[in-house]
């Protein structure tokens, strides 16, 4: 959907065959989500504009003079026909030819011009919105990214944004520079002659109708082709995927399945070919009635020329402007869509932007410079918030006509029930329980990555709601069981727990974590890149870094999620050691795997179902003979017979 009035002025040569409509009429159908066009809607739209007003304003000046400058070539043409060509006149036909020549190069020197500012101003518009969206995402609470599939994020943004520059740098240059190139050339038209004027917009639904059943023929089409080819690569996803391949061979379908996939295949060819035919048949349709109003203009103004009423330099004028109307016009008939389609591609931005972050700061919120580390759980009901529907969803696209709806979703049941504990500090709490019992829950409410539903959590008889995020993660260290690590140098990793850290402090940490001796050795030492897509490390290395990372923040809390993955005796004790050095002294609440962890701690809270069922040292619960005494025994029975 480029090109704006650059274009035609190729067209004075000889006319194009479809002016343009070809293309017009062949767009893919349903380009971007449609929202119904609301004044708020517009405003809001416009609040990204405002910023480049200035650019904006330069821009539509350069259109205008743009749909002036294209005017001029068609009036050169018309006086070399009849002033230098009719009249003999050599220097004059010279140097209007020159100045066919010059117009050209200054239209072509505008346009760059043109593009250059609407790209910057674009692209601009394009930095804001992707710099709010990410600043906003990182608001969000946990709930977000958990509950919606990775990749996703980043792919929607990454087009949405994108989609903006379009509407920026293309919809609105685009219906400008066709308002302006209506409006001039039609007044220029009237002014040489109003009857050919008319007679050049008559036959503009001439084209219109045939191009618009055709059209619509074609949309059809095409919507039948994707649901085909999405159907077979579907078929092929399940099918060539090991366990469909093992469904096929198990229950002998191999033969059936490759029918059903010719059959589809086949549906495929015929709709694809029908689809060539069409769009074959729009083109012959326009390029036959375009030649309808040239034909017109030259059987009638001809006449008028055969008459001695007009000049054959008007008639080859006017047929020049024509061009100039009819794309501009019949690009300004969707012009209705186009911006529904813009709105819309802000629109899913807006959506995002609205999502408001679960976890919130109150304006009442007071920092806490320093913790003791006295945590106290009292009657904490929490549940999962329901998935996040990402804008654009499909199960959205047929609501994006209407507002969005408040209906709350039901929530799942309770993941935790009632839980009140008291971690004094200094203490070694272990979570003990069954799988999705709910002690990954437990620790992920202590930073706040959610609040809970119902009762409250203090820490030194704060409630955690009264103090600022990430005043709170300042004092809490987290090591989980999957250590992610950016991709980027072992020192950048280390550094994002603490910025400041000076070398010293950086190899005293990694020291302590059992990792020094390991990152000297590596290719690049400390600069040695890591991540996804850089140097691999084990699991026991992944996970002595991340002691080293959380050594470095110097947290009073540490939150801990042993690894339930066995790992080989050395990397055990190196683990171990470097655990026990960053345990010292600081407030604690580990999910505990390992025996001697469980036995170490101070207090063992035992969780099942989302309740915390039993408490205690460890030969309390042993004693007990309830869940705790039952886990252990499955769990470390052997270990102990052994020991
Ligand atoms: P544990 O750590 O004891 O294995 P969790 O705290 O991870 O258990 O899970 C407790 C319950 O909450 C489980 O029923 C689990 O399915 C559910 N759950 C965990 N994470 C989510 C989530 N992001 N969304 C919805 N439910 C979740």
């Amino acid at each position: 959907m480029r090109g704006g009035w650059m274009g035609p002025s190729r067209s004075l040569g000889g006319l194009p065959r479809t002016y343009g409509l070809q293309r017009h009429f062949s767009r893919d159908p349903g380009e971007g989500p449609k929202v119904r066009i609301t004044r708020a809607r517009v405003g809001r739209v416009l609040q990204y504009f405002r910023p480049y007003l200035w650019q904006w304003i330069g821009l539509l000046v350069l259109l205008v003079l743009g749909a002036f400058a294209n005017q001029v070539n068609p009036r050169l043409t018309r006086h070399i026909i009849d002033d230098a060509i009719g009249e003999g006149d050599r220097s004059l036909l010279f140097w209007l030819a020159g100045g066919m020549v010059a117009v050209a190069a200054a239209m072509g020197l505008l346009g760059v011009i043109q593009e250059t500012l609407a790209a910057k101003t674009g692209q601009s518009m394009i930095h804001d919105v992707r710099s709010q969206l990410y600043r906003h995402l990182q608001r969000m609470s946990l709930h977000f990214y958990t509950a919606s599939r990775s990749g996703e994020i980043v792919s929607r943004i990454n087009n949405d944004v994108n989609a903006v520059q379009g509407v920026a740098a293309g919809t609105v240059t685009q219906i400008a520079s066709n308002f302006f190139m209506v409006v001039i050339t039609s007044i220029n038209l009237l002014n040489i002659s109003p009857s050919l004027t008319l007679l050049a917009v008559a036959i503009v639904p001439l084209f219109y109708l045939p191009a618009k059943l055709i059209g619509g023929v074609r949309r059809r089409l095409a919507t039948e082709t994707q649901e085909a080819q999405a159907g077979l690569v579907t078929f092929m996803h399940e099918r060539l995927h090991v366990a469909g391949a093992l469904l096929t061979k198990i229950f002998g379908q191999a033969r059936p399945d490759a029918d059903s996939f010719s059959g589809l295949s086949r549906d495929l060819v015929d709709l694809n070919v029908k689809g060539t035919v069409v769009g074959r048949w729009l083109r012959m349709v326009l390029s036959t009635f375009a030649v309808l109003g040239p034909a017109l203009l030259y059987a009638y103004g001809g006449l008028l020329v055969i008459e001695g009423e007009l000049s054959l330099g008007i008639i080859i004028e006017v047929a020049a402007l024509m061009t100039l109307l009819y794309r501009p016009l019949q690009q300004l008939a969707t012009f209705y869509v186009d911006v529904q389609a813009s709105l819309g591609v802000f629109e899913r931005i807006f959506e995002y932007l609205d999502m408001e972050p679960e976890v919130r700061d109150r304006e009442s919120a007071v920092e806490l410079p320093e913790t003791e580390g006295h945590i106290e759980f009292q009657g904490v009901s929490f549940a999962y918030p329901p998935p996040v529907r990402l804008a654009g969803d499909p199960a959205d696209a047929a609501q994006a006509d209407e507002e969005p709806d408040d209906d709350e979703e039901p929530r799942a049941p309770f993941a935790l029930t009632d839980v009140s504990l008291e971690i004094e500090p200094g203490q070694q709490v272990a979570l003990v329980g069954p799988s999705g019992a709910g002690k990954t829950t437990i620790t992920y409410l202590v930073p706040r990555f959610y609040d809970p539903d119902e009762g409250r959590i203090l820490l030194d008889g704060h409630d955690l709601r009264d103090i600022p995020q990430d005043d709170l993660r300042r004092h809490i260290g987290m090591v989980t069981q999957e250590t992610f690590l950016f991709h980027a140098s072992v020192l950048e990793n280390l550094m994002y727990a603490n910025p400041e850290a000076a070398e010293p402090e950086i190899v005293a940490a990694t020291r302590a974590a059992n990792i020094h001796e390991f990152i000297a050795g590596l290719p690049d030492g400390y600069d040695t890149v890591v991540g996804e897509r850089g140097f691999r490390l084990s699991g026991g290395e992944k996970q002595r870094l991340s002691i080293a990372r959380a050594l470095l923040k110097d947290p009073e809390i540490l939150v801990l999620d042993e690894a339930t993955s066995s790992l080989d005796s050395t990397s055990e004790y190196l683990i171990q050691e470097a655990l026990e050095k960053l345990l010292e002294g600081r407030t604690s609440l580990i999910i505990a795997h390992r025996l001697s962890t469980i036995l170490k701690a101070d207090k063992i809270l035992v969780v099942n179902e989302g309740r915390l069922v039993e408490r205690g040292p460890h030969d309390e619960l042993l004693e007990l003979d309830g869940l705790y005494a039952q886990l252990f025994t499955q769990q470390f029975g052997k270990v102990l017979e052994t020991t």
